[in-house]
């Protein structure tokens, strides 16, 4: 039967068996899309990155002596949308058979399965061959369980597929969590070698996306494209990775510092989304790496790192299953404010938004402690609406596709879902922020101060958050301790951290 299969922008996995399939009568179709462009502002970068990856792996199937029909965003064939385009092709090429990968978004699974469903041909889907798990593997796991925890799903993951294990039931270093370890602030030593980055010259797709006139935000060197966007730049990351970083990635997996973008982190997760890269495949080169040089590498460090991908990676990915679509409207504890302006220019006195948003801006990168304990724990103090933080993580973010933005967004850093991805929320006044970075050091405001003109916005921010969200969160145990002490506060500080936190969330433009 004459073929056409799908590959969208996030499947470029060069392992698909797909590829190993008689290739006579198949033909491969990619596309960039408005579609894909316009559903929320995307980071310029992030545009940019995923266009070059699906050229490359475009041209990478040509070379393979695959049919391909590549439409680029301003091919006049290009019809911009996902159905009008297939339609086109299937009639112009007379195709008999629809082929396609399941998405990991929930608003293209619909899509294509209401597409393929009103189709007069054959059309059939495939698992994507990319995770661990598949999609509904974690509703299975905690089937008749009250309280879902990552630890437990991370155990049963490390246990099933036989990685970091000492014998069939014991991990690797008589503990299965190292997390205790992994909370270091760096301060200067060990020095952390140059990211392996790229220095790309990418001005003709930035000239195709302007001609498009697509509009993006975040900024871009266009002669010094940063990111991997090939399987072989992909390959060459994990490589630097496990070489030079993976050495203190957990011991300051948490750490926080000005002068450092990356600090040890991977840079892994595009290449991850993309599919370029199989979580597998990365968590073997790390483990094989650590076994490789056990004499210089400590256990805390990779099991730090295989936590993220074997545990959180896919554990996100279960959620997303298990709660969409109804996860995409919650708002548990009922916020209701807008995000300031700063988040969009960096434009604010108070230096750890600062530093992590222009980070954002400019690489349209932050790290997990960035995201998770200052833009999102400045918008959850703040009591940001829950869908103006999933529009700005989704977009700005180079690794930002639905069903890993909106768990992280929504539910780890939110806690709009009330408790599914979080045991609690995850706020923070200037005290933690000080002890894991240098922000506070040159900061504009005294992370020590906590109702004066120049006191830290954070310390008043928070004890008003726990005031004004107390009837949500009051019957959560591991909030017990926060509430007994706001209670012996004095009424009139009291009263002095609401108002300051009220001017704070007023007139976010002037601090
Ligand atoms: P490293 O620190 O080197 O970690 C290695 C890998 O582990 C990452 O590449 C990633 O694949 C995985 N990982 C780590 N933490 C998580 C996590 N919490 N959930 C899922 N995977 C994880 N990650 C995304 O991939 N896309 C997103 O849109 C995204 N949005 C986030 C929004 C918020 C508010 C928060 C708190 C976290 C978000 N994360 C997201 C998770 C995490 O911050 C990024 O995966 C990480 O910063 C990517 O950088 P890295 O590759 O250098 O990661
Ligand atoms: Fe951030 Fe407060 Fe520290 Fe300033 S003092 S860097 S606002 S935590």
């Amino acid at each position: 039967l004459k073929t056409l299969r799908l590959i969208l922008g996030d499947q470029l996995n060069h392992q698909h068996s797909w590829f190993n399939d008689e290739q006579d009568d198949i033909t491969y179709v990619l596309m960039e899309m408005r579609q894909e462009t316009d559903y929320v502002v995307h980071h310029i970068q992030k545009v940019v990155a995923f266009f070059s990856a699906m050229r490359n792996f475009g041209n990478y199937l040509r070379n393979k002596d695959f049919q391909v029909i590549y439409l680029s965003i301003n091919d006049p064939e290009n019809l911009q949308n996902l159905d009008k385009n297939l339609n086109k092709i299937i009639s112009e090429k007379n195709i008999e058979k629809f082929e396609y990968q399941f998405p990991d978004e929930y608003r293209l699974d619909e899509q294509l399965k209401k597409f393929s469903k009103h189709l007069h041909i054959k059309s059939e889907a495939f698992d994507s061959e990319h995770f661990f798990t598949k999609r509904d593997d974690l509703e299975k796991f905690y089937e008749g369980k009250k309280q879902l925890t990552m630890e437990y799903f991370y155990r049963y993951m490390r246990e099933k597929n036989n990685i970091l294990m000492a014998t069939e039931k014991d991990p690797e270093g008589g503990k299965w969590n190292f997390d205790k370890s992994n909370r270091k602030k760096w301060t200067g030593d060990p020095e952390i070698p140059h990211e392996r980055g790229f220095r790309k010259d990418v001005s003709k797709i930035l000239k195709e996306i302007e001609q498009a006139e697509i509009k993006t935000m975040g900024s871009l060197d266009e002669k010094k494209f940063n990111w991997p966007t090939s399987r072989e730049d992909s390959l060459s990351v994990l490589n630097y990775f496990c070489k030079n970083l993976l050495i203190h990635f957990g011991d300051f997996q948490d750490a926080l510092h000005t002068e450092q973008e990356y600090l040890f982190h991977s840079r892994l997760s595009f290449s991850m989304n993309s599919k370029m890269l199989s979580p597998r495949e990365v968590v073997d080169s790390v483990i094989d790496f650590y076994y490789e040089h056990r004499d210089t590498i400590d256990i805390s460090q990779v099991e730090g790192f295989v936590r993220q991908i074997l545990g959180w990676r896919e554990y996100m990915r279960g959620i997303y299953w298990k709660e969409m679509p109804g996860y995409r409207r919650a708002n548990k504890l009922d916020n209701q404010n807008k995000l300031p302006e700063f988040y969009w220019n960096a434009e604010t006195k108070m230096n750890c938004l600062h530093h992590s948003i222009k980070n954002s801006l400019e690489n349209a990168y932050a790290h997990h402690i960035q995201r998770l304990m200052i833009t999102g724990n400045y918008a959850l103090l703040t009591q940001t609406h829950p869908d103006e933080v999933d529009h700005w993580y989704l977009g700005i973010y180079i690794d930002a596709i639905e069903w890993v933005e909106i768990t992280n967004t929504r539910g780890m850093s939110q806690f709009a879902d009330g408790g599914i991805v979080a045991t609690k929320p995850y706020v923070s006044s200037g005290s933690y922020i000080n002890k894991m970075s240098n922000y506070c050091k040159n900061c504009h405001y005294k992370v020590s101060k906590k109702t004066e003109e120049d006191a830290c916005p954070f310390n008043s921010l928070y004890w008003n958050f726990l005031d004004s969200k107390r009837e949500y969160l009051k019957g959560n145990q591991r909030m017990k301790m926060m509430f007994s002490l706001l209670d012996k506060k004095d009424p009139g500080e009291l009263e002095k951290i609401r108002k300051r936190a009220k001017k704070i969330i007023s007139n976010p433009s002037i601090f």
